[in-house]
């Protein structure tokens, strides 16, 4: 039975193409939000004429939302026969810049070797075209299922998805009353399930001088030199502390499956933008960064805790040290447990599509799962898709047209075993 699911989607593999092609084509470069609009409709037309039921939902006042830049999310549902669970594809339809390097058109969708080229054909218009052809070949092999299957086109993910997957969520389209399970085709490689992601604390941290003449600057205090003074403290005791913090997450890559900070910015003294030569000035303020990405075994306050132990030692210790710490963004790890009925399905469906147990991954970075557990209250969700990691905002990011497909195949059997086998549960 499910071998003519396989076969009708094999034969779908030129819709699937064009589809992705299609998808590419359309510049939804974030920031600043480009071609949103246009892209949701094209997704939406689709699946209208599929018979899903299709809303687009404007996500007024969000980030980045103003007239030229609306952002429009496309969310659709297709109801079964009979009543029964909902699954949910989520995909964002942003894509980062272009930046340099290319040797292929980013918005042509060209193909060769087998692999379709584009900004955003891996992160994720191959994983969204893919889930959008399973849950279609499905509902053509069994259309007396029963439950709903749902497929949103999201905003804004690389910018932290407010105006999308938060925004939905907000709304109650993520809820209990509505989806049980959520897949999220981003590109993990198609033998992959992740389960979730670290997680993150940004801060900025001030430190305080006082301004004088530069050729005097006896008479005033370098707030510069006060931000070495917390750089080299990281450097003897922060870094090799987070060095030692080990997790049994299991992270990809494996040099994040420890705590990490980044410094993501610093400035003091002269602005950057000024023209002609700068002025003599002992510099007041100094501001830096941090990127802190954190372990499901320790406690935000925690991670808070180290930065500010560090800072009120330098205050006690070094003469005239006076700093402000101001927390920028924060977002609790998550990791779905592996005996959830959304892994175990994707994970038969991995191991019967391609013939080998599946690895269980770790994002080191966050995406829109963040929103589903935390908003949603949603905890059945994993990450699920076709396309190479590693090729996320490369040059020349293509997807493969066999990965695609093969994980087209997991989608629908995962989408027949949560749907179709709550019906067999039900009766047996
Ligand atoms: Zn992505």
């Amino acid at each position: 039975m499910l071998d003519s699911l396989y076969h009708r989607l094999e034969q779908k593999e030129d819709d699937l193409i064009a589809l992705t092609q299609g998808l590419i084509r359309f510049p939804t470069i974030n920031p600043p939000g480009e071609a949103y609009g246009p892209c949701a409709r094209f997704i939406g037309e689709r699946l209208e004429k599929r018979g899903f039921a299709v809303q687009y939902i404007h996500a007024h006042g969000t980030p980045g939302d103003n007239d030229s830049y609306p952002r429009i999310n496309i969310i659709a549902r297709y109801e079964g026969k009979t009543p029964g669970p909902c699954i949910h594809f989520n995909s964002h339809i942003d894509v980062v810049e272009v930046g340099s390097g290319w040797t292929k058109d980013p918005f042509a969708g060209e193909i060769e070797d087998g692999k379709i080229y584009g900004r955003g054909a891996c992160d994720m218009k191959g994983g969204l075209a893919a889930s959008i052809i399973a849950a279609e070949a499905f509902i053509e092999q069994f259309p007396d299922f029963p439950g709903a299957i749902e497929i949103s086109g999201t905003c804004d993910e690389e910018s932290g998805g407010y105006g999308g997957v938060a925004y939905l969520a907000e709304q109650g389209f993520f809820a209990k009353d509505r989806v049980d399970h959520v897949i999220i085709p981003e590109p993990l490689n198609k033998d992959r399930i992740c389960l979730g992601h670290r997680g993150v604390w940004w801060a900025e941290i001030e430190t305080h001088g006082h301004i004088a003449h530069g050729s005097m600057p006896f008479l005033g205090d370098c707030a510069i030199r006060h931000m070495g003074a917390v750089m080299d403290q990281f450097e003897e005791k922060l870094f090799p502390a987070l060095a030692q913090k080990r997790t049994d997450m299991p992270v990809v890559p494996e040099g994040a499956r420890q705590s990490t900070l980044n410094i993501n910015s610093i400035h003091g003294g002269q602005s950057e933008d000024f023209e002609g030569l700068p002025a003599p000035c002992v510099p007041d303020s100094c501001r830096m960064v941090i990127d802190r990405r954190f372990l499901i075994e320790e406690k935000l306050d925690e991670v808070k805790g180290e930065v500010k132990d560090l800072l009120k030692s330098l205050e006690q210790d070094r003469a005239s040290f006076s700093y402000t710490l101001k927390d920028l963004f924060e977002v609790q790890p998550t990791m779905t447990d592996k005996h959830q009925p959304v892994v175990k399905a994707v994970s038969k469906g991995i191991e019967d599509i391609l013939g080998k147990e599946a690895d269980y991954v770790i994002s080191p970075g966050t995406y829109d799962q963040k929103h589903i557990d935390r908003i949603g209250q949603l905890k059945d969700c994993i990450a699920y898709g076709p396309g190479i990691l590693d090729l996320a905002h490369q040059p020349d990011e293509y997807v493969g047209i066999a990965d695609m497909l093969d994980s087209a195949k997991v989608m629908a059997q995962s989408i027949h075993s949560l749907l179709q086998g709550s019906k067999d549960n039900a009766k047996s």
